[in-house]
């Protein structure tokens, strides 16, 4: 059981809640190359601003029944679905891990990849606007929390035996090589099918996505992340071949599988969910 009171789950929930209303405005704008920033949120059809007691996360959604207050234009559910899930996100990881360096690592990561996910599903791109910084903002978190007096002390003591063990104690070290390997692999894979297939199997955008995820997980992350991701990306596809009604003319995107098996494995710590 966690020792977290639950007044703070309830408070993480609240406020992820209203970080999910403004990942909306990301998810709708940042494929647009519109400024998440100004204009404040208006109704897309008939462009009056949003009221601050029209913009509560969630509650304004359901009292004023997913319509716009001036028009009656519909909003997609979409945008309460991300307020609950953004704010379940921030409940779950308070109520894990509490005050503590994961949090604030996984409260940046984790609604990155929300964002990430809803833009990729819906306009098949993974923005540099996220990935870039994502990388960066990884890899000095991962530097902030390294004790290299230690690190220095542990390569000489176990030498390259233990490598692993060293780079898993080793965040910064962890990081570098997420970065490396994680962009690396896909990248090579993506390679070899469009050498093997002639024409492009994976988006670059996937590529610095798992850059991404390693900048933040450590390589040590990052086998768990490509078998879960690409077993749950095939059986989904399989499942949607089959399923030709559907109308599904070409594949999936790949980025929610990736984002979904980083945010289980930030839960999870990934190998005990396969053993
Ligand atoms: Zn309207």
């Amino acid at each position: 059981m966690s020792d977290v009171p639950p007044f703070f789950i309830l408070f993480a929930f609240v406020l992820g809640s209203i970080i999910g209303s403004f990942l909306n405005v990301c998810i709708y704008r940042l494929p647009r190359k519109q400024s998440i920033i100004l204009p404040p949120s208006h109704c897309t059809t008939c462009n009056i601003p949003i009221r601050f007691y029209d913009n509560v996360p969630i509650l304004s959604y359901l009292l004023l029944r997913g319509r716009c207050r001036s028009c009656g234009a519909g909003f997609s559910p979409r945008y309460a679905i991300i307020e609950a899930l953004t704010g379940c996100v921030f409940a779950l990881t308070v109520y894990e891990f509490g005050l503590s360096v994961e949090t604030l690592l996984y409260l940046i990561l984790l609604p990155s990849l929300i964002v990430i996910t809803f833009i990729d599903l819906e306009h098949w791109i993974i923005p540099n606007v996220i990935t870039y910084p994502g990388i960066a903002l990884g890899l000095i978190l991962a530097l902030l929390r390294t004790d290299w007096g230690e690190l220095r002390i542990l390569v000489g003591e176990i030498g390259i035996m233990n490598t692993l063990y060293v780079v898993e104690q080793f965040p910064a070290l962890n990081s570098i090589l997420g970065i490396m390997i994680g962009g690396g692999v896909l990248l090579l894979i993506g390679l070899m099918y469009e050498v093997i297939r002639k024409r492009e199997g994976m988006g670059m955008g996937d590529v610095k996505l798992l850059a991404m995820v390693g900048a933040f997980l450590g390589v040590t992350s990052l086998l768990f992340i490509v078998l879960l991701s690409s077993l749950l990306g095939t059986l989904v596809g399989a499942a949607l071949m089959i399923n030709k009604q559907s109308g599904m003319k070409r594949a999936i995107p790949f980025g929610p599988f990736l984002s979904f098996a980083a945010a289980l494995y930030c839960f999870t710590g990934g190998i005990s969910f396969i053993f």
